[in-house]
């Protein structure tokens, strides 16, 4: 028995890595491209569609929702795509039980993206029970206050190896650090929040403002 635990034991270790690397590939492809593609002009369509409808639906004066809102533009499955493709090339590089082990934690990892950045924003999520999950969704609503800071959905570290990390409770103080809203606003409840804006210099002119119309819900963003 010990002898067949010592055979399987080196085995158990690679499937482990094996899952754990794709998990941290997969989170670590999420935060980046949300902060490149999402946060930023060369983004194209899918800086438009998270900056009006995602972080329009869930502004800083409303953080949640009875439903989660995402029948627009909603991003989260692109993100994945081009990391997805890569794991499938890696089928010619990994043995096949190991190719496997990927493609079920890219899976998995993928399908807990979708969970967490949906129950962020749900009213009353059973996940809020748990102490771990109500300092993710804050670290999260810090994103959506100030959308310079916390690009990651699961696992914020990456977001301290970018220099974009902040805690929940930094956003509740003064706002050190945080650029003032410029512009006009859409109304309570509307508002954009900070640093929606790109970088100055990518448009040449001033930061890019999202502005929401109730009555034209698939309104294209101002700029
Ligand atoms: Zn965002
Ligand atoms: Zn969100």
């Amino acid at each position: 028995m010990h002898q067949v635990v010592l055979q399987f034991l080196p085995k158990f270790f690679l499937v482990l890595i094996t899952a754990v690397a794709t998990h941290l590939i997969m989170s670590f492809g999420q935060t980046l491209m949300h902060y490149t593609l999402g946060h930023h002009a060369m983004g194209g369509k899918f800086f438009r569609n998270h900056i009006n409808f995602h972080h329009i639906y869930y502004s800083k004066e409303k953080l949640v929702s009875r439903s989660y809102l995402k029948e627009e533009g909603n991003n989260t499955a692109f993100f994945f795509i081009p990391l997805c493709l890569v794991g499938v090339c890696t089928y010619f590089v990994l043995p096949v039980d190991l190719f496997i082990v990927q493609v079920i934690a890219c899976a998995a990892s993928f399908y807990a993206h979708l969970i967490f950045d949906k129950e962020y924003h749900v009213e009353g999520s059973r996940l809020q029970r748990f102490g771990w999950f109500r300092r993710m969704q804050e670290l999260h609503f810090a994103h959506h206050r100030h959308a310079d800071c916390n690009f990651a959905v699961i696992d914020f570290f990456w977001d301290r190896a970018l220099g974009t990390y902040r805690r929940p409770d930094a956003c509740r103080g003064s706002g050190q650090g945080v650029r003032a809203l410029k512009g006009s606003e859409s109304g309570a409840g509307r508002q954009a929040p900070d640093s929606l804006s790109m970088p100055r210099g990518q448009t040449g002119g001033e930061p890019v403002r999202a502005i929401f119309d109730p009555k034209q819900p698939l309104a294209r963003p101002r700029y």
